[in-house]
């Protein structure tokens, strides 16, 4: 296949990194030992055994946030436990780098980086110029397009407690099959942000994949499991299981205000702004009566949380009641990706406030 030129020549010692075919014995290796050897962005394939084109190729991304392991670790234990596939594999491991800052797995991106997440630009303009992140983002898109795949399929953790869900960036029969070999709370991501899934929507079903927090055995096992069932099809951009699933959608984000100071849990005090009730996020994925406390304010000071609707439009004052210091969320909705730490808050927004769609 002939590839289209890049938008621009990258730099190739800080763009990205292609293994293809990939040398078998990097992927015995453990994550971090095998983040250690790559040292930056990697697309890599593996290749088909006793190819049969009946089982179509695929890939798999993970890691692009750092601080969220579950994917990598989950291929990982796959692709060393399981048979090899009659089909290739074409896998992108994304933010190397600060998976690999101390103290390893603990940040989403480095300072000056921009969320890998939502840098897939299809016009092949960069969020960060000269950025070796933003260039090998980029590039992989690039290869990425190219490819013939039947499907992707990208895999996250949360920074708060969540039901493990699925994102879908279309609502289509092969979009919501795909999910469901994974589970079948699905997400319609009707924002516009530059994810990746938005990015290949065209080319092939893709489906983001939220392994709850990093860490737990159960995320592990979870994303183990649907790797399996993802792997372990012919094809599956063209399921007709007719999984039914549930489908939530109408995603308005809670986003701080510039410069609120934040905390979870215990008294509004002298060193922050807001203080959101400290387990907020077990409510995640659970349909919410009006009513509920999200947290605590200054109310002689401006309100430090807007509610912005998939249009761009304010709502905050259809979802949140500011009365004597507590914020209450005052409309029927279901909170999904409610962080607990500040720094997720800070990078993209507190929680989403969700509506059942389908
Ligand atoms: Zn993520």
């Amino acid at each position: 296949m002939t590839l289209p030129p890049p938008a621009a020549a990258p730099d190739a010692a800080i763009g990205l990194q292609v293994l293809d075919p990939v040398d078998p014995a990097l992927l015995t290796l453990d994550a971090w030992t095998l983040l250690g050897r790559l040292g930056r962005t990697t697309l890599l394939r593996v290749p088909a055994v006793d190819p049969d084109p009946a089982w179509r190729p695929r890939a798999v991304v993970v890691l692009q946030h750092g601080d969220e392991h579950t994917g990598l670790d989950a291929l990982l234990r796959v692709l060393r436990e399981d048979p090899p596939r009659p089909y290739d594999l074409h896998v992108l491991i994304g933010n190397v780098a600060a998976a690999l800052a101390p103290s390893g797995f603990a940040h989403r991106m480095l300072p000056g980086q921009p969320d890998m997440n939502r840098a897939w630009r299809p016009d092949g303009t960069v969020e960060v110029p000269d950025d070796a992140l933003s260039v090998a983002t980029r590039e992989a898109l690039r290869r990425l397009r190219a490819l013939d795949l039947a499907a992707l399929v990208d895999l996250h953790n949360t920074t708060g407690a969540n039901p493990f869900h699925a994102l879908v960036a279309r609502t289509g029969t092969a979009e919501l099959e795909l999910a469901a070999l994974f589970t079948t709370t699905v997400v319609e991501w009707d924002q516009r942000r530059h994810t990746l899934m938005e990015a290949l929507a065209d080319r092939c079903p893709c489906v983001s994949v939220e392994c709850g927090l990093a860490g737990p055995p159960a995320s592990l096992a979870f994303a183990v499991d649907g790797l399996r069932r993802y792997l372990g099809v012919p094809d599956p951009g063209a399921l007709a299981t007719r999984t039914r699933v549930d489908l939530l959608g109408r995603m308005r984000r809670v986003e701080l205000e510039p410069g609120v100071r934040l905390r979870f849990g215990g008294e509004l005090d002298d060193e922050v702004d807001l203080v959101v009730v400290a387990d907020a996020d077990r409510r995640n994925g659970v349909p919410q009566d009006p009513g509920w406390t999200l947290g605590a304010y200054r109310p002689d000071e401006p309100r430090p949380l807007r509610v912005v609707d998939t249009d761009g439009t304010d709502v905050t004052d259809e979802l949140l009641a500011f009365e004597d210091g507590t914020i209450r969320v005052v409309a029927p909705a279901t909170p999904l990706m409610m962080t607990r730490t500040v720094a997720a808050a800070r990078a993209d927004c507190l929680t989403y406030l969700l509506a059942r769609v389908g």
